[in-house]
Protein backbone atom coordinates (compact mmCIF):
# COMPACT_ATOMS: atom_id res chain seq x y z
CA UNK A 1 0.00 0.00 0.00
CA UNK A 2 0.95 3.59 0.27
CA UNK A 3 2.66 3.75 -3.18
CA UNK A 4 0.04 4.65 -5.31
CA UNK A 5 -1.83 6.95 -2.89
CA UNK A 6 1.62 8.89 -2.73
CA UNK A 7 1.83 10.10 -6.58
CA UNK A 8 -1.64 11.93 -5.96
CA UNK A 9 -1.97 14.78 -3.47
CA UNK A 10 -4.46 15.80 -1.14
CA UNK A 11 -7.02 18.30 -2.26
CA UNK A 12 -6.33 21.48 0.06
CA UNK A 13 -10.11 22.48 -0.31
CA UNK A 14 -11.45 19.19 1.17
CA UNK A 15 -11.67 20.35 5.37
CA UNK A 16 -11.42 17.49 7.73
CA UNK A 17 -13.64 15.60 9.77
CA UNK A 18 -14.28 17.08 12.82
CA UNK A 19 -16.61 15.50 16.11
CA UNK A 20 -19.74 18.47 14.90
CA UNK A 21 -19.58 16.43 11.71
CA UNK A 22 -19.71 12.86 13.30
CA UNK A 23 -22.95 14.84 15.68
CA UNK A 24 -24.75 15.53 12.98
CA UNK A 25 -24.22 12.51 10.83
CA UNK A 26 -25.27 10.60 14.02
CA UNK A 27 -28.57 12.87 14.43
CA UNK A 28 -29.02 11.75 10.70
CA UNK A 29 -28.90 8.10 10.57
CA UNK A 30 -28.87 6.88 14.54
CA UNK A 31 -25.43 5.94 16.39
CA UNK A 32 -25.44 2.47 14.47
CA UNK A 33 -25.56 3.63 10.73
CA UNK A 34 -22.22 6.22 11.59
CA UNK A 35 -19.42 3.55 11.80
CA UNK A 36 -16.01 4.65 13.65
CA UNK A 37 -14.93 0.95 14.72
CA UNK A 38 -11.82 0.11 13.59
CA UNK A 39 -12.19 -3.14 12.43
CA UNK A 40 -15.33 -1.74 9.82
CA UNK A 41 -13.32 0.93 8.94
CA UNK A 42 -10.09 -1.10 8.02
CA UNK A 43 -12.23 -3.80 5.86
CA UNK A 44 -14.31 -0.63 4.09
CA UNK A 45 -10.74 1.42 3.57
CA UNK A 46 -9.06 -1.66 1.69
CA UNK A 47 -10.24 -2.74 -1.82
CA UNK A 48 -11.30 -6.51 -2.93
CA UNK A 49 -6.86 -6.89 -4.40
CA UNK A 50 -5.55 -5.14 -1.05
CA UNK A 51 -4.07 -3.19 -3.74
CA UNK A 52 -5.19 0.62 -2.55
CA UNK A 53 -5.95 1.79 0.85
CA UNK A 54 -7.45 4.07 2.27
CA UNK A 55 -7.53 6.24 5.61
CA UNK A 56 -11.20 7.32 6.42
CA UNK A 57 -12.47 7.45 9.55
CA UNK A 58 -16.19 7.27 9.35
CA UNK A 59 -18.32 5.11 6.98
CA UNK A 60 -21.66 5.73 6.46
CA UNK A 61 -24.91 3.35 6.36
CA UNK A 62 -27.99 5.40 4.72
CA UNK A 63 -31.58 3.38 4.94
CA UNK A 64 -33.32 5.42 2.09
CA UNK A 65 -32.77 8.43 -0.31
CA UNK A 66 -33.95 10.72 1.93
CA UNK A 67 -30.87 10.13 4.07
CA UNK A 68 -28.38 10.02 1.37
CA UNK A 69 -29.36 13.31 0.24
CA UNK A 70 -29.03 15.10 3.75
CA UNK A 71 -25.91 13.54 3.67
CA UNK A 72 -24.14 14.58 0.50
CA UNK A 73 -26.15 17.94 1.29
CA UNK A 74 -24.30 18.39 4.48
CA UNK A 75 -20.58 17.35 2.57
CA UNK A 76 -21.19 19.49 0.45
CA UNK A 77 -21.59 22.66 2.43
CA UNK A 78 -18.87 21.62 4.65
CA UNK A 79 -16.73 20.30 1.61
CA UNK A 80 -15.98 16.85 2.77
CA UNK A 81 -15.20 14.34 -0.15
CA UNK A 82 -17.27 11.08 0.11
CA UNK A 83 -16.61 8.21 -1.80
CA UNK A 84 -19.72 6.26 -2.62
CA UNK A 85 -19.11 2.19 -1.86
CA UNK A 86 -21.31 -0.74 -2.95
CA UNK A 87 -19.61 -4.11 -2.62
CA UNK A 88 -16.50 -2.89 -2.24
CA UNK A 89 -15.46 -5.43 -5.07
CA UNK A 90 -14.16 -2.96 -8.11
CA UNK A 91 -10.54 -3.54 -9.21
CA UNK A 92 -9.29 -0.09 -10.35
CA UNK A 93 -9.57 1.30 -6.50
CA UNK A 94 -12.66 2.96 -7.29
CA UNK A 95 -14.33 2.18 -4.01
CA UNK A 96 -12.11 3.55 -1.43
CA UNK A 97 -10.92 6.37 -0.26
CA UNK A 98 -7.71 7.72 -1.41
CA UNK A 99 -6.99 9.90 1.91
CA UNK A 100 -9.73 10.60 4.63
CA UNK A 101 -12.86 10.48 2.18
CA UNK A 102 -16.43 9.45 3.77
CA UNK A 103 -17.63 6.36 2.73
CA UNK A 104 -21.24 6.07 1.73
CA UNK A 105 -22.00 2.48 1.54
CA UNK A 106 -25.51 2.14 0.23
CA UNK A 107 -25.77 -1.75 1.47
CA UNK A 108 -28.34 -0.92 3.99
CA UNK A 109 -30.54 0.54 0.78
CA UNK A 110 -31.82 -2.94 0.01
CA UNK A 111 -35.26 -3.56 -1.15
CA UNK A 112 -36.88 -4.62 -3.99
CA UNK A 113 -39.45 -2.22 -4.54
CA UNK A 114 -41.61 -3.83 -7.77
CA UNK A 115 -41.50 -6.77 -10.07
CA UNK A 116 -43.71 -6.53 -13.23
CA UNK A 117 -44.29 -10.25 -14.49
CA UNK A 118 -45.58 -8.92 -18.09
CA UNK A 119 -42.74 -7.06 -18.68
CA UNK A 120 -39.93 -8.85 -16.65
CA UNK A 121 -39.01 -5.07 -15.05
CA UNK A 122 -37.58 -4.95 -11.80
CA UNK A 123 -37.20 -2.19 -9.42
CA UNK A 124 -35.19 -2.07 -6.45
CA UNK A 125 -32.54 -0.34 -4.06
CA UNK A 126 -29.27 0.35 -5.34
CA UNK A 127 -27.81 -1.93 -1.43
CA UNK A 128 -29.45 -4.84 -3.53
CA UNK A 129 -26.57 -7.77 -3.70
CA UNK A 130 -26.80 -9.28 -7.30
CA UNK A 131 -26.88 -12.36 -6.48
CA UNK A 132 -30.06 -12.29 -4.19
CA UNK A 133 -31.98 -10.05 -7.24
CA UNK A 134 -30.69 -13.09 -9.27
CA UNK A 135 -32.23 -15.81 -6.78
CA UNK A 136 -35.36 -13.22 -6.76
CA UNK A 137 -35.62 -13.41 -10.21
CA UNK A 138 -35.37 -17.32 -10.01
CA UNK A 139 -38.51 -17.67 -8.04
CA UNK A 140 -40.31 -15.86 -10.01
CA UNK A 141 -38.91 -17.23 -13.89
CA UNK A 142 -36.70 -14.39 -14.48
CA UNK A 143 -33.29 -13.76 -14.90
CA UNK A 144 -30.77 -10.78 -14.48
CA UNK A 145 -29.14 -9.73 -17.84
CA UNK A 146 -25.73 -9.70 -16.32
CA UNK A 147 -23.88 -12.17 -14.21
CA UNK A 148 -19.94 -11.78 -12.50
CA UNK A 149 -17.79 -13.63 -10.36
CA UNK A 150 -18.50 -11.69 -7.83
CA UNK A 151 -22.17 -11.33 -7.76
CA UNK A 152 -22.03 -12.85 -4.16
CA UNK A 153 -21.29 -9.27 -2.69
CA UNK A 154 -21.33 -6.85 -5.86
CA UNK A 155 -24.44 -4.50 -5.47
CA UNK A 156 -26.49 -3.32 -8.36
CA UNK A 157 -26.10 0.41 -7.58
CA UNK A 158 -22.26 -0.63 -8.04
CA UNK A 159 -22.79 -2.61 -11.35
CA UNK A 160 -24.61 0.38 -12.81
CA UNK A 161 -21.82 2.96 -11.60
CA UNK A 162 -19.26 0.90 -13.17
CA UNK A 163 -21.06 0.14 -16.24
CA UNK A 164 -20.42 -4.25 -15.82
CA UNK A 165 -20.25 -5.81 -18.27
CA UNK A 166 -19.97 -9.62 -17.26
CA UNK A 167 -20.78 -13.46 -18.21
CA UNK A 168 -24.01 -12.64 -20.38
CA UNK A 169 -23.07 -9.20 -21.67
CA UNK A 170 -23.01 -11.44 -25.61
CA UNK A 171 -26.40 -12.04 -25.31
CA UNK A 172 -28.18 -9.51 -23.17
CA UNK A 173 -25.82 -6.35 -24.02
CA UNK A 174 -24.54 -3.40 -22.00
CA UNK A 175 -26.31 -2.43 -18.98
CA UNK A 176 -26.88 1.32 -20.92
CA UNK A 177 -29.21 -0.72 -22.56
CA UNK A 178 -30.63 -2.60 -19.78
CA UNK A 179 -31.35 -0.37 -16.97
CA UNK A 180 -34.38 1.50 -17.95
CA UNK A 181 -34.10 3.97 -15.56
CA UNK A 182 -32.47 5.30 -12.02
CA UNK A 183 -32.81 7.50 -8.92
CA UNK A 184 -29.69 9.54 -8.33
CA UNK A 185 -28.69 11.67 -5.47
CA UNK A 186 -26.81 14.92 -6.35
CA UNK A 187 -23.73 16.22 -4.85
CA UNK A 188 -25.60 18.90 -3.40
CA UNK A 189 -28.52 16.52 -2.29
CA UNK A 190 -30.86 16.91 -5.02
CA UNK A 191 -32.23 13.49 -5.93
CA UNK A 192 -32.92 13.27 -9.75
CA UNK A 193 -35.97 11.01 -10.17
CA UNK A 194 -35.13 9.56 -13.33
CA UNK A 195 -36.88 6.11 -12.21
CA UNK A 196 -38.64 5.10 -15.21
CA UNK A 197 -39.92 1.96 -16.38
CA UNK A 198 -40.49 2.27 -20.30
CA UNK A 199 -38.87 0.60 -22.78
CA UNK A 200 -39.06 4.00 -25.01
CA UNK A 201 -39.10 7.36 -23.59
CA UNK A 202 -37.70 10.10 -26.32
CA UNK A 203 -38.76 12.64 -23.92
CA UNK A 204 -35.19 15.30 -24.59
CA UNK A 205 -31.81 14.13 -23.14
CA UNK A 206 -31.47 10.64 -21.70
CA UNK A 207 -29.54 11.69 -18.41
CA UNK A 208 -29.45 8.20 -16.67
CA UNK A 209 -26.61 6.97 -19.19
CA UNK A 210 -24.61 9.96 -17.51
CA UNK A 211 -24.64 7.80 -14.39
CA UNK A 212 -24.55 4.35 -15.87
CA UNK A 213 -20.30 4.06 -15.67
CA UNK A 214 -19.46 7.23 -13.86
CA UNK A 215 -18.21 5.32 -11.07
CA UNK A 216 -19.55 7.63 -8.37
CA UNK A 217 -18.35 10.51 -9.42
CA UNK A 218 -21.59 12.19 -10.66
CA UNK A 219 -23.77 11.24 -7.55
CA UNK A 220 -25.28 8.39 -5.63
CA UNK A 221 -27.32 5.83 -7.26
CA UNK A 222 -30.06 5.18 -4.93
CA UNK A 223 -32.27 3.05 -6.91
CA UNK A 224 -32.72 1.42 -10.52
CA UNK A 225 -35.12 0.29 -12.78
CA UNK A 226 -34.04 -2.72 -15.25
CA UNK A 227 -35.25 -5.03 -18.12
CA UNK A 228 -34.84 -8.50 -16.90
CA UNK A 229 -35.16 -11.68 -19.54
CA UNK A 230 -37.29 -14.44 -18.79
CA UNK A 231 -35.79 -17.46 -17.65
CA UNK A 232 -35.58 -19.97 -20.66
CA UNK A 233 -36.02 -23.66 -19.75
CA UNK A 234 -32.74 -25.12 -21.77
CA UNK A 235 -29.35 -23.87 -20.89
CA UNK A 236 -26.15 -26.04 -21.89
CA UNK A 237 -22.90 -25.74 -21.21
CA UNK A 238 -19.64 -26.96 -22.95
CA UNK A 239 -15.58 -27.32 -21.82
CA UNK A 240 -13.60 -27.14 -24.83
CA UNK A 241 -9.85 -27.02 -25.48
CA UNK A 242 -8.19 -25.28 -28.38
CA UNK A 243 -4.81 -25.59 -29.15
CA UNK A 244 -3.75 -22.03 -30.53
CA UNK A 245 -5.60 -18.78 -30.60
CA UNK A 246 -6.27 -18.88 -34.06
CA UNK A 247 -8.90 -21.56 -33.59
CA UNK A 248 -10.54 -19.67 -30.58
CA UNK A 249 -11.44 -17.26 -32.96
CA UNK A 250 -12.55 -19.42 -35.52
CA UNK A 251 -14.93 -21.20 -32.98
CA UNK A 252 -16.40 -17.86 -32.17
CA UNK A 253 -16.76 -17.04 -35.29
CA UNK A 254 -18.65 -20.22 -36.40
CA UNK A 255 -20.43 -20.41 -32.83
CA UNK A 256 -22.08 -16.64 -33.55
CA UNK A 257 -23.32 -18.26 -37.24
CA UNK A 258 -24.09 -21.43 -36.15
CA UNK A 259 -25.45 -21.63 -32.60
CA UNK A 260 -27.08 -17.73 -33.28
CA UNK A 261 -30.01 -17.35 -30.97
CA UNK A 262 -29.00 -19.41 -28.40
CA UNK A 263 -25.43 -18.11 -27.43
CA UNK A 264 -25.68 -16.73 -24.31
CA UNK A 265 -21.76 -17.13 -23.13
CA UNK A 266 -18.43 -17.31 -24.68
CA UNK A 267 -15.73 -17.37 -22.20
CA UNK A 268 -11.81 -18.12 -22.94
CA UNK A 269 -8.89 -18.89 -20.27
CA UNK A 270 -5.37 -20.02 -21.63
CA UNK A 271 -3.54 -22.91 -20.10
CA UNK A 272 -1.43 -20.33 -17.39
CA UNK A 273 -5.02 -19.28 -16.05
CA UNK A 274 -6.00 -22.67 -15.94
CA UNK A 275 -2.98 -23.80 -13.84
CA UNK A 276 -3.58 -21.25 -11.63
CA UNK A 277 -7.04 -22.34 -11.05
CA UNK A 278 -5.88 -26.02 -10.38
CA UNK A 279 -3.33 -24.82 -8.20
CA UNK A 280 -5.17 -22.66 -5.68
CA UNK A 281 -8.52 -23.62 -6.08
CA UNK A 282 -10.01 -26.24 -3.72
CA UNK A 283 -12.12 -29.10 -5.64
CA UNK A 284 -11.31 -27.53 -9.04
CA UNK A 285 -10.34 -30.40 -11.63
CA UNK A 286 -9.66 -30.05 -15.15
CA UNK A 287 -12.43 -31.40 -16.53
CA UNK A 288 -10.49 -32.58 -20.02
CA UNK A 289 -7.32 -33.81 -17.92
CA UNK A 290 -5.79 -36.27 -20.41
CA UNK A 291 -3.86 -33.60 -22.49
CA UNK A 292 -2.11 -30.10 -21.67
CA UNK A 293 -3.86 -27.69 -23.96
CA UNK A 294 -3.08 -24.29 -24.71
CA UNK A 295 -6.62 -22.75 -24.40
CA UNK A 296 -9.95 -23.30 -22.94
CA UNK A 297 -13.53 -22.16 -24.04
CA UNK A 298 -16.44 -22.44 -21.82
CA UNK A 299 -19.46 -22.05 -24.48
CA UNK A 300 -23.28 -21.70 -22.86
CA UNK A 301 -26.43 -21.73 -24.46
CA UNK A 302 -29.70 -21.02 -23.57
CA UNK A 303 -32.94 -21.40 -25.83
CA UNK A 304 -36.31 -22.49 -25.36
CA UNK A 305 -36.30 -26.00 -26.88
CA UNK A 306 -34.77 -28.16 -24.73
CA UNK A 307 -33.96 -31.10 -27.67
CA UNK A 308 -32.93 -28.73 -30.98
CA UNK A 309 -31.14 -26.77 -28.38
CA UNK A 310 -28.88 -29.85 -27.55
CA UNK A 311 -29.22 -31.39 -31.09
CA UNK A 312 -27.69 -27.85 -32.16
CA UNK A 313 -24.85 -27.56 -29.62
CA UNK A 314 -23.84 -30.90 -30.31
CA UNK A 315 -23.76 -30.55 -34.18
CA UNK A 316 -21.50 -27.66 -33.81
CA UNK A 317 -19.31 -29.55 -31.67
CA UNK A 318 -19.19 -32.37 -33.74
CA UNK A 319 -18.22 -30.29 -36.79
CA UNK A 320 -15.70 -28.08 -34.73
CA UNK A 321 -14.11 -31.43 -33.42
CA UNK A 322 -14.17 -33.02 -37.01
CA UNK A 323 -12.83 -29.46 -38.62
CA UNK A 324 -9.62 -29.51 -35.95
CA UNK A 325 -10.85 -26.16 -33.96
CA UNK A 326 -11.30 -28.00 -30.84
CA UNK A 327 -9.32 -30.84 -29.56
CA UNK A 328 -11.38 -32.11 -26.66
CA UNK A 329 -14.34 -30.75 -25.24
CA UNK A 330 -17.34 -32.13 -22.38
CA UNK A 331 -20.52 -31.31 -22.33
CA UNK A 332 -22.12 -31.00 -18.91
CA UNK A 333 -24.71 -33.50 -18.08
CA UNK A 334 -26.14 -31.66 -14.91
CA UNK A 335 -26.08 -28.89 -13.27
CA UNK A 336 -23.53 -29.75 -10.90
CA UNK A 337 -21.00 -30.36 -13.75
CA UNK A 338 -22.11 -26.93 -15.38
CA UNK A 339 -21.64 -25.19 -11.86
CA UNK A 340 -18.58 -27.05 -11.99
CA UNK A 341 -17.10 -25.55 -15.28
CA UNK A 342 -18.24 -22.34 -14.36
CA UNK A 343 -16.14 -22.71 -11.42
CA UNK A 344 -12.87 -22.85 -13.36
CA UNK A 345 -13.88 -19.21 -15.44
CA UNK A 346 -15.22 -17.51 -12.60
CA UNK A 347 -12.60 -18.86 -9.80
CA UNK A 348 -9.92 -17.01 -12.21
CA UNK A 349 -9.53 -13.60 -10.54
CA UNK A 350 -9.61 -15.26 -6.79
CA UNK A 351 -6.93 -17.99 -7.77
CA UNK A 352 -4.51 -15.05 -9.23
CA UNK A 353 -5.63 -13.20 -5.79
CA UNK A 354 -4.56 -16.20 -4.07
CA UNK A 355 -1.24 -16.41 -5.87
CA UNK A 356 -0.02 -13.24 -4.74
CA UNK A 357 0.39 -9.52 -5.91
CA UNK A 358 -1.12 -9.07 -9.59
CA UNK A 359 -1.46 -6.41 -12.12
CA UNK A 360 -4.68 -6.49 -13.60
CA UNK A 361 -5.62 -5.09 -16.83
CA UNK A 362 -9.35 -4.83 -18.24
CA UNK A 363 -8.90 -4.79 -22.01
CA UNK A 364 -11.69 -4.52 -24.84
CA UNK A 365 -9.39 -5.20 -28.29
CA UNK A 366 -10.41 -6.09 -31.42
CA UNK A 367 -10.11 -9.97 -30.91
CA UNK A 368 -7.97 -10.91 -33.88
CA UNK A 369 -5.46 -9.02 -32.13
CA UNK A 370 -6.22 -9.76 -28.83
CA UNK A 371 -4.07 -12.52 -27.68
CA UNK A 372 -1.33 -11.38 -29.66
CA UNK A 373 -0.42 -8.50 -26.23
CA UNK A 374 -0.39 -11.15 -23.74
CA UNK A 375 2.54 -13.27 -26.18
CA UNK A 376 4.22 -9.69 -26.11
CA UNK A 377 4.37 -9.47 -22.50
CA UNK A 378 5.58 -12.86 -21.90
CA UNK A 379 8.05 -11.81 -23.87
CA UNK A 380 9.36 -8.69 -22.34
CA UNK A 381 8.45 -10.23 -18.37
CA UNK A 382 10.45 -13.15 -19.25
CA UNK A 383 11.03 -14.86 -16.03
CA UNK A 384 10.03 -12.47 -13.56
CA UNK A 385 6.40 -12.68 -13.74
CA UNK A 386 3.58 -14.95 -14.82
CA UNK A 387 1.61 -13.25 -17.21
CA UNK A 388 -2.05 -15.08 -17.75
CA UNK A 389 -4.64 -13.88 -21.01
CA UNK A 390 -8.53 -14.88 -20.04
CA UNK A 391 -12.03 -13.05 -20.41
CA UNK A 392 -14.65 -12.65 -22.31
CA UNK A 393 -13.81 -13.29 -26.11
CA UNK A 394 -17.11 -13.47 -27.10
CA UNK A 395 -17.07 -9.18 -26.09
CA UNK A 396 -13.55 -8.92 -27.51
CA UNK A 397 -12.65 -8.18 -23.62
CA UNK A 398 -9.19 -9.74 -22.47
CA UNK A 399 -8.59 -9.69 -19.11
CA UNK A 400 -4.78 -9.32 -19.19
CA UNK A 401 -3.06 -10.63 -15.47
CA UNK A 402 0.30 -10.10 -14.51
CA UNK A 403 1.37 -12.07 -11.34
CA UNK A 404 4.13 -10.96 -9.56
CA UNK A 405 6.43 -12.16 -6.26
CA UNK A 406 5.97 -8.14 -5.12
CA UNK A 407 3.89 -5.15 -6.53
CA UNK A 408 7.58 -3.83 -7.79
CA UNK A 409 8.60 -0.50 -9.63
CA UNK A 410 11.28 -2.25 -11.68
CA UNK A 411 8.09 -4.62 -12.63
CA UNK A 412 5.52 -2.05 -13.25
CA UNK A 413 7.95 0.10 -15.90
CA UNK A 414 7.83 -2.99 -17.86
CA UNK A 415 4.16 -3.34 -18.20
CA UNK A 416 2.92 0.47 -18.42
CA UNK A 417 3.14 2.47 -19.81
CA UNK A 418 3.61 -0.19 -22.92
CA UNK A 419 -0.12 -2.04 -22.47
CA UNK A 420 -1.67 1.53 -23.12
CA UNK A 421 0.47 2.08 -25.50
CA UNK A 422 -0.28 -1.09 -27.93
CA UNK A 423 -3.88 -0.62 -26.74
CA UNK A 424 -4.40 2.57 -27.99
CA UNK A 425 -2.33 1.75 -30.88
CA UNK A 426 -4.80 -1.16 -31.72
CA UNK A 427 -7.79 1.34 -31.52
CA UNK A 428 -8.73 -0.71 -28.07
CA UNK A 429 -9.91 0.71 -24.91
CA UNK A 430 -8.09 0.86 -21.80
CA UNK A 431 -11.23 -0.08 -19.76
CA UNK A 432 -13.43 -2.53 -21.36
CA UNK A 433 -15.45 -3.12 -18.27
CA UNK A 434 -13.70 -2.14 -14.69
CA UNK A 435 -14.05 1.68 -15.56
CA UNK A 436 -10.82 3.92 -14.91
CA UNK A 437 -10.71 4.32 -10.96
CA UNK A 438 -7.73 5.49 -9.46
CA UNK A 439 -5.29 3.28 -11.59
CA UNK A 440 -6.33 4.98 -14.58
CA UNK A 441 -8.02 8.43 -14.39
CA UNK A 442 -4.69 9.56 -15.73
CA UNK A 443 -4.56 7.10 -18.39
CA UNK A 444 -7.82 8.62 -19.96
CA UNK A 445 -6.01 10.39 -23.02
CA UNK A 446 -5.05 7.00 -24.11
CA UNK A 447 -9.13 5.86 -25.34
CA UNK A 448 -10.86 9.52 -25.34
CA UNK A 449 -9.61 12.37 -27.37
CA UNK A 450 -8.74 15.58 -25.35
CA UNK A 451 -12.04 17.90 -26.18
CA UNK A 452 -14.22 14.38 -25.29
CA UNK A 453 -12.28 15.06 -21.49
CA UNK A 454 -12.84 18.38 -21.47
CA UNK A 455 -16.57 18.10 -21.93
CA UNK A 456 -16.75 15.31 -19.07
CA UNK A 457 -14.57 17.73 -16.74
CA UNK A 458 -17.53 20.47 -17.67
CA UNK A 459 -20.02 18.01 -16.94
CA UNK A 460 -18.30 17.14 -13.44
CA UNK A 461 -17.75 20.89 -12.98
CA UNK A 462 -21.66 21.22 -13.42
CA UNK A 463 -23.02 18.58 -11.33
CA UNK A 464 -20.40 18.30 -8.52
CA UNK A 465 -18.78 21.97 -8.43
CA UNK A 466 -16.73 21.46 -5.20
CA UNK A 467 -15.76 17.88 -6.89
CA UNK A 468 -16.47 16.53 -3.45
CA UNK A 469 -17.45 13.11 -5.02
CA UNK A 470 -14.96 10.38 -5.47
CA UNK A 471 -12.14 12.97 -5.93
CA UNK A 472 -8.73 11.70 -7.72
CA UNK A 473 -10.88 9.06 -9.74
CA UNK A 474 -12.13 8.23 -13.19
CA UNK A 475 -11.04 12.41 -14.62
CA UNK A 476 -7.20 13.01 -14.66
CA UNK A 477 -5.70 14.75 -11.62
CA UNK A 478 -2.21 15.54 -12.00
CA UNK A 479 -3.10 17.53 -15.06
CA UNK A 480 -4.43 20.24 -13.48
CA UNK A 481 -6.09 21.88 -16.76
CA UNK A 482 -8.93 18.85 -16.21
CA UNK A 483 -9.15 18.72 -12.35
P1 LIG B 1 -17.74 -1.03 -5.69
O1 LIG B 1 -16.58 -1.88 -5.96
O2 LIG B 1 -18.13 -0.85 -4.27
O3 LIG B 1 -17.68 0.33 -6.42
C1 LIG B 1 -17.29 0.42 -7.77
C2 LIG B 1 -17.42 1.89 -8.24
O4 LIG B 1 -18.78 2.27 -8.23
C3 LIG B 1 -16.72 2.87 -7.31
O5 LIG B 1 -16.21 3.92 -8.10
C4 LIG B 1 -17.82 3.39 -6.40
O6 LIG B 1 -17.56 4.69 -5.95
C5 LIG B 1 -19.03 3.35 -7.32
N1 LIG B 1 -20.29 3.05 -6.64
C6 LIG B 1 -20.64 1.92 -5.97
N2 LIG B 1 -21.91 1.99 -5.56
C7 LIG B 1 -22.39 3.19 -6.00
C8 LIG B 1 -23.65 3.85 -5.91
N3 LIG B 1 -24.69 3.31 -5.30
N4 LIG B 1 -23.77 5.07 -6.48
C9 LIG B 1 -22.73 5.65 -7.11
N5 LIG B 1 -21.52 5.07 -7.22
C10 LIG B 1 -21.36 3.86 -6.68
N6 LIG B 1 -16.70 -6.53 -13.50
C11 LIG B 1 -17.28 -6.68 -14.71
O7 LIG B 1 -17.69 -5.70 -15.34
N7 LIG B 1 -17.41 -7.94 -15.26
C12 LIG B 1 -17.00 -9.06 -14.63
O8 LIG B 1 -17.13 -10.16 -15.17
C13 LIG B 1 -16.42 -8.91 -13.33
N8 LIG B 1 -16.01 -10.00 -12.64
C14 LIG B 1 -15.46 -9.83 -11.41
C15 LIG B 1 -15.07 -10.97 -10.71
C16 LIG B 1 -14.51 -10.85 -9.43
C17 LIG B 1 -14.12 -12.08 -8.67
C18 LIG B 1 -14.32 -9.55 -8.87
C19 LIG B 1 -13.72 -9.38 -7.52
C20 LIG B 1 -14.71 -8.43 -9.58
C21 LIG B 1 -15.27 -8.55 -10.84
N9 LIG B 1 -15.69 -7.43 -11.57
C22 LIG B 1 -16.27 -7.59 -12.80
C23 LIG B 1 -15.50 -6.07 -11.03
C24 LIG B 1 -16.63 -5.62 -10.05
O9 LIG B 1 -17.25 -6.70 -9.47
C25 LIG B 1 -17.67 -4.79 -10.76
O10 LIG B 1 -17.07 -3.58 -11.16
C26 LIG B 1 -18.90 -4.47 -9.93
O11 LIG B 1 -19.87 -3.88 -10.79
C27 LIG B 1 -18.64 -3.53 -8.75
O12 LIG B 1 -19.79 -3.51 -7.92
P2 LIG B 1 -19.64 -3.15 -6.36
O13 LIG B 1 -21.00 -3.07 -5.77
O14 LIG B 1 -18.69 -4.07 -5.70
O15 LIG B 1 -19.05 -1.69 -6.45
Amino acid sequence: FGSLATKVERNPSFSSLNSDDVSYFKGVLGEKNVVQDEDRLETANIDWMHKYKGSSKLLLLPRNTEEVSKILEYCNSRRLAVVPQGGNTGLVGGSVPVFDEVIINAGSMNKIIAFDKVSGILVCEAGCILENLISYLDNQGFIMPLDLGAKGSCQIGGNVSTNAGGLRFVRYGSLHGNVLGLEAVMANGDVLDMLGTLRKDNTGYDLKHLFIGSEGSLGIVTKVSILTPPKLSSVNIAFLACEDYLSCQKLLSEAKRKLGEILSAFEFLDSHAMDLVLNHLEGVRNPLPSAVHNFYVLIETTGSGVSFDKEKLEAFLLHSMESGLISDGVLAQDINQASSFWRIREGVPEALMRAGPVYKYDLSIPVEKMYGLVEEMRLRLGQSANVVGYGHLGDGNLHLNISAPRYDDTILAQIEPYVYEWTSKHRGSISAEHGLGLMKANEIFYSKSHETVQLMASIKKLLDPNGILNPYKVLPHSRCSYS
